[in-house]
């Protein structure tokens, strides 16, 4: 779609977002025949897929089962339903079934139809004690790629607040977080050879690949282009939507069904506030995921749920388009660090992946959140072990604070000073015991995995002490539209909304806050993108 926009655009299936639910939609529509047209409100393509590690989460993937990891749909099943919450089960279930049966179909269909080539991530189950859980092969992300093969879409493509010229693993062993100048001096070379050629890897390499499957199957991909409203007909069935582009009003046809793909709507103050407490320290994705999506599916009678849950994430502030911006860490998970809430106490392993699910519990009878205000308490050997914490702590005034004595840190920050003197001094006797009476922290396989032989602990005794500030950062929301297994979008009494979908964040999301995997979006992502596509493929208005 070139020059002056037509004022109606006829197409089988329309997709809004151009994030990893969004084009894998397309390419799977656009592959099994259908037209395809994908909008994307923002000039750049991509959301907050383009910014991300492409960290993809498929357990029993055809790569693993190469490489002889013993791995299928039923030991995939079970650990889900050992690690999500036990009321989940439920709702989900059928959900659950649907992602791991198709998710290892969809990456070899990835692979088939795009230049994306996925490695394996030496990153564990985040549960390893779990029934079904694998130390290795259920992780993997994009090889670098020349984006250029993104074609005329290529300079859209969204820029990350992380490096991309290094894989995702290759970013895990440069230890950039604990060594920058040694990583910078050993993949220094292969940094500056990526770039002269214009190769990138992470979310970069994953959108890329993915708009030139998109492209070759021959879908019409337009940024700048907002949806607005979905169009029903007289049963309520969705028909197509309007947009505006540059001032144009569009009117779009949408035969097969639509599938909105548009993201969290964390950037939305009033429905996240509707939701969550406040406003989050810092955001991680672009500032176009304001819930259009939701509010559009809400309008034509969908049930919204699971709007309480987040890709919750330790962030460190960056810039980014001119302004403040989160740049995603988990910098709690570091030796000599605690995080304590406003009674000065500890209230969990700080190096649990799901650590962040703890800021977020409410006091079932006030519904107040105990946790918060929380903070990173630390001292000057977390500042030598973490150096990258000091470098970004300089693009937000007042974020890292510092004291000679923990009673005067306490003081800064409205702590009880004697709360917080007794709960470091506990935490040090952890130390030099090795280990965590209260919390186990460094006990699971998994903490010990990321810890290192150094292990996870670390006296917090050396001034000046620190404090960050730890309440709710997140990469994005994952409540919306509820949809059964195949995507399609449902209303509160369970019956479909005709021809319309919804993949990724801007669903329901069946993995919510609690993450299964270090990357449980992405790959839910793309496979859920993918089975709504199939659906639109197959018996695309069925209500039953
Ligand atoms: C730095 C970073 C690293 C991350 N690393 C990982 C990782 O390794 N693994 C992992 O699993 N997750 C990771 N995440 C999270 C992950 O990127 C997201 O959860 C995921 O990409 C969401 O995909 P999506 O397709 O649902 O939405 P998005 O990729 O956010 O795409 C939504 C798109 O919809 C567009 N849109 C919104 N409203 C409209 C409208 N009205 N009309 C048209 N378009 C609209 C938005 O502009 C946006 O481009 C990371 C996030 C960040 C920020």
């Amino acid at each position: 779609m070139t020059g002056a926009a037509p004022e109606t655009l006829a197409c089988d299936v329309l997709v809004i977002g151009s994030g990893a639910a969004a084009l894998s939609a397309a390419l799977r529509a656009a592959d099994g025949g259908l037209s395809v047209l994908v909008l994307e409100k923002s000039d750049k393509l991509g959301g907050t897929t383009a910014m991300s590690g492409a960290g993809t989460w498929i357990p029993a993937n055809h790569h693993a089962l190469a490489k002889g990891v013993d791995d299928d749909a039923a030991q995939a099943l079970a650990y889900i339903e050992a690690v999500s919450p036990p009321d989940w089960r439920e709702p989900e279930g059928e959900l659950w079934k649907a992602f791991v049966e198709a998710a290892p179909r969809m990456l070899r269909f990835l692979e088939d139809r795009t230049p994306i080539r996925f490695e394996l991530l030496s990153e564990p189950d985040p549960e390893l004690e779990a029934p079904g859980a694998k130390a290795y092969g259920r992780m993997l992300s994009p090889l670098p790629l020349k984006t250029s093969v993104g074609g005329p879409l290529a300079k859209r493509i969204r820029k990350s607040t992380q490096p991309h010229s290094l894989t995702y693993e290759e970013m895990i062993w440069a230890n950039f977080i604990h060594k920058p100048v040694r990583a910078y001096r050993r993949n220094g070379l292969k940094i500056l050879w990526r770039k002269l050629t214009g190769q990138a890897a992470q979310g970069s390499a994953l959108v890329a690949g993915l708009l030139r499957g998109c492209l070759d199957a021959g879908c019409i991909i337009q940024p700048g282009v907002r949806v607005t409203e979905l169009l029903t007909d007289e049963q309520g069935g969705v028909t197509g939507a309007l947009a505006t582009a540059a001032g144009h009003d569009l009117r779009i046809e949408a035969a097969r069904g639509i599938v909105i793909a548009t993201g969290g709507f964390e950037w939305d103050p009033e429905l996240y506030g509707q939701h969550f407490p406040g406003r989050p320290d810092l955001i991680c994705s672009p500032d176009t995921n304001t819930g259009d999506g939701q509010k559009m599916a809400a309008a034509v009678g969908a049930e919204l749920a699971r709007m309480d849950q987040m890709n919750i994430a330790g962030a460190l502030p960056t810039r980014y388009e001119g302004r403040v911006h989160g740049m995603p860490l988990r910098f709690q998970a570091a030796r000599h660090a605690i995080v304590v809430d406003g009674t000065g106490r500890r209230f969990g392993n700080e190096f649990d992946f799901n650590f962040g699910e703890k800021l977020l519990e409410r006091d079932p009878e006030t519904g107040a959140y105990p946790h918060l205000p929380a903070w990173v308490i630390a001292d000057a050997d977390f500042l030598a072990h973490m150096p990258v914490v000091t470098t970004f702590a300089r693009n937000k005034r007042g974020w890292l604070i510092k004291a000679t004595t923990l009673a005067a840190l306490a003081t800064r920050i409205g702590l009880p000073p004697l709360a917080l003197e007794e709960t470091v001094a506990r935490f040090n006797i952890f130390d030099r015991q090795g280990f965590d009476d209260d919390f186990d922290r460094g006990g699971s396989g998994f903490d010990r995995l990321v810890s290192g032989k150094a292990g996870s602990l670390g006296a917090v005794a050396r001034a000046p002490f620190v404090a960050m500030p730890f309440n709710i950062s997140l990469m994005g929301t994952k409540g919306g539209p509820r949809t059964n297994a195949r995507g399609q979008v449902l209303r509160p009494d369970g019956s479909v909304i005709a021809g319309l979908h919804a993949a990724g964040n801007v669903m329901a999301n069946p993995f919510g806050t609690r993450a299964v995997g270090t990357g449980t979006t992405i790959g839910p992502a793309l496979t859920w993108g993918f089975l709504c596509a199939e659906s639109l493929l197959t018996d695309n208005r069925k209500t039953a």
